[in-house]
C-alpha cells in the first residue's frame, strides 16, 4: 500500500508546488472563505495549508488517507461537470507516502481529530481542538524518495512555481481570501471580497490593476469575462496569462495564442500581456486530458473560441484608441 502510494505520488506530486496545489484544492472544495499557506525553504522543509472550510468528521480522518477514498464524486468522465476540484482520492495518501505529514480537522460540531503520518505510516492519532476547518502540514517532502528530491529545481524556481499556482487558484476564486507566506514574508494576499479586479490588484499590484481593461463578450457557445492589460503593461513570461474554463484554471496553447493575436502588432515580440480570462461554456465542449495532474485540456470548437477571444481583445483595445 505504501509503495502503491509512492508510485501514485510520482505521477501527482512532482514538486512542492504540486503539494500546494492539491492541498489548496482540497481547502477550496471544503468551501471556506479563507486559505492561508505557509511555506519554508520553497516548500521542501514545510508546507502548511490552513482553511476554515467544512472540516472532516473525526471518524473519517484516517479514511481520507486511504487510496481512492474521495468524498466527492464517482465518475471521472467529465470533471468539468463536477464542482469540486478533487475527484481521485489520491492526493492525501500520495503526499503522506513521501513526507512527514500531519492533518488536524474539525467540523466545528464535534471534537477535532489529529493524525500524523510519516512515509505513509500512521504514527500518531489523537483528539484535537474544536475549530471548524482543516490544517495540513507537510514536512520533509521526498525525504524517503531521494530520486525525486534530486529532480527538484532551485529554491527560486520551486518558489516561483508555488507562487504561480497560488496566483491562479486565487484568481479563479476571488471570493476566497488567500495568503501565501514564505519564510515570514507575505508573497501574496487577497481580500476575498470586491471581485476579480480586487483580486488582480492583490496579486499584480494596485497600479497594474488600474492598467487593465475589463472585457466581456458572448456568442452562442461561449461567454467571456475578464481583464486584459494595456499594451504598455507587459511581461516577458506567459506566466501572467490565466485562462479559466468554468472556474477552473487550464492550460491551452491555442487560446494563449489567440490572446496574443488580439493584441496584434501592439505587442512587442517576446512580450506578453497580463490577462485573466474567465470562459463559461457547456462542459460537454471540454475534453479533459486524463493525466492526473496536468491541466491541459482540449476543446471542441477551439477555433470558434479562439476567434472570439482574439476579436474581443482587439475590439476592446481599439475602443481605447490603442
Ligand atoms: P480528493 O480531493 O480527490 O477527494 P484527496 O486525497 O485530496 O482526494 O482527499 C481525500 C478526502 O479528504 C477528500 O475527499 C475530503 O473528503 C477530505 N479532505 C481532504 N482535505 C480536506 C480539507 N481541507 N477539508 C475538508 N476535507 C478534506
Ligand atoms: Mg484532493
Amino acid at each position: 500500500e505504501v509503495l502503491t502510494n509512492q508510485i501514485a505520488a510520482g505521477e501527482v506530486i512532482e514538486r512542492p508546488a504540486s503539494v500546494v496545489k492539491e492541498l489548496v484544492e482540497n481547502a477550496l472544495d471544503a468551501g471556506g472563505n479563507q486559505i492561508d499557506i505557509i511555506v519554508e525553504e520553497a516548500g521542501l522543509r514545510r508546507i502548511q495549508v490552513i482553511d476554515n472550510g467544512a472540516g472532516i468528521p473525526a471518524a473519517e480522518v484516517t479514511t481520507a488517507f486511504k487510496r481512492h477514498a474521495t468524498s466527492k464524486i464517482t465518475s471521472r468522465e467529465d470533471l468539468f461537470k463536477v464542482r469540486s476540484l478533487g475527484f481521485r482520492g489520491e492526493a492525501l495518501p500520495s503526499i503522506a507516502s513521501v513526507s512527514d505529514m500531519t492533518l488536524e480537522s474539525s467540523t466545528g460540531a464535534e471534537i477535532g481529530e489529529y493524525v500524523h503520518y510519516r512515509g505513509g505510516k500512521l504514527i500518531e492519532q489523537k483528539h484535537s481542538a474544536v475549530r471548524q476547518g482543516t490544517t495540513v502540514s507537510v514536512k520533509d517532502l521526498f525525504f524517503n524518495t531521494p530520486a525525486r528530491l534530486k529532480y527538484v529545481k532551485s529554491p527560486q524556481t520551486e518558489l516561483a512555481n508555488i507562487g504561480d499556482i497560488v496566483n491562479r487558484l486565487a484568481l479563479s476564486h476571488p471570493q476566497v481570501a488567500f495568503s501565501l507566506i514564505h519564510e515570514g514574508n507575505v508573497i501574496l494576499k487577497t481580500s476575498g471580497s470586491g471581485g476579480l479586479q480586487r483580486t488582480i490588484a492583490g496579486i499584480y499590484g494596485v497600479g497594474n490593476a488600474r492598467k487593465m481593461l475589463e472585457i466581456s463578450a458572448k456568442d452562442l457557445d461561449f461567454q467571456l469575462t475578464g481583464f486584459v492589460s494595456l499594451p504598455e503593461l507587459t511581461r516577458s513570461s506567459r506566466r501572467y496569462l490565466t485562462v479559466l474554463i468554468n472556474g477552473r484554471y487550464i492550460k491551452n496553447y491555442q487560446l494563449n495564442k489567440a490572446i496574443i493575436a488580439g493584441y496584434g502588432s501592439k505587442l512587442m515580440v517576446g512580450r506578453y500581456p497580463i490577462v485573466v480570462l474567465a470562459i463559461k461554456m457547456d462542459p460537454i465542449l471540454v475534453d479533459v486530458n486524463v493525466h492526473p495532474a496536468k491541466q491541459e485540456v482540449r476543446l471542441s470548437k477551439e477555433d470558434e473560441l479562439s476567434q472570439l477571444i482574439q476579436k474581443t481583445i482587439y475590439a476592446r483595445l481599439s475602443q481605447e484608441n490603442l
